[in-house]
């Protein structure tokens, strides 16, 4: 069997994905046909532009890859360097998360009846080509790292708006809530 040349790989997740959410589908769709189409995107890594896969010695990286013209979805490269790690925080809309390099470590939360945010199962790490979704409808706050100490690891997010626009919360473990915007590490995208 040939796969199709990285480029042609990356364009037909985009169409696929817009082309399913053309039928206007529930969630529940979304995340499993969604999620078989990241799936299959990040079973190969060699159509990540470069550019969109350097590191920053401080922060995890947010490049937009793409942005559905009609709000509906956004494509985002997230580029962890060694031991960097997210907060806790929420997403406010669908997301998939497919692990193209490297791996992550994730450990869902929820809320306790005293408003603190614990722990809910176990941690568990994300090898390469293996997708997880968050929702509100399913559980939306997480806490992600990399799982590694001394290299670069690459996922692929999916979201049902232009996420870098939305406005949404970071949590501390006492139950304190700072809203942020987390925008994009490259460049604004043409309008
Ligand atoms: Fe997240």
């Amino acid at each position: 069997m040939t796969h199709p040349p990285p480029p042609a790989r990356w364009r037909h997740f985009v169409d696929a994905l817009t082309q399913l959410l053309d039928g206007q589908p529930q969630e529940p769709d979304i995340l499993d046909q969604g999620g078989e189409l990241l799936a299959q995107l990040v079973a190969h890594d060699d159509w990540l532009p470069q550019a969109c896969a350097q590191a920053h010695p401080e922060r995890y990286q947010q490049y937009l890859l793409h942005a559905d013209a009609h709000g509906r979805f956004s494509v985002v490269s997230f580029v962890w360097g060694p031991g960097q790690a997210t907060p806790i925080h929420d997403h406010t809309v669908w997301g998939l998360i497919g692990v193209l390099r490297g791996a992550e470590i994730a450990q869902a939360y929820e809320r306790d009846s005293d408003g603190l945010w614990r722990p809910q199962g176990a941690e568990h790490r994300l090898e390469p080509g293996v997708v997880e979704a968050v929702s509100p409808r399913i559980g939306d706050v997480h806490r992600v790292r990399n799982a590694f100490a001394d290299r670069t690891s690459i996922s692929i997010h999916v979201y049902g708006a232009d996420i870098g626009t939305v406005e949404r919360s970071v949590y501390l473990e006492d139950g304190t809530r700072k809203r942020f915007v987390s925008g994009y590490s490259n460049a604004a995208q043409p309008a």
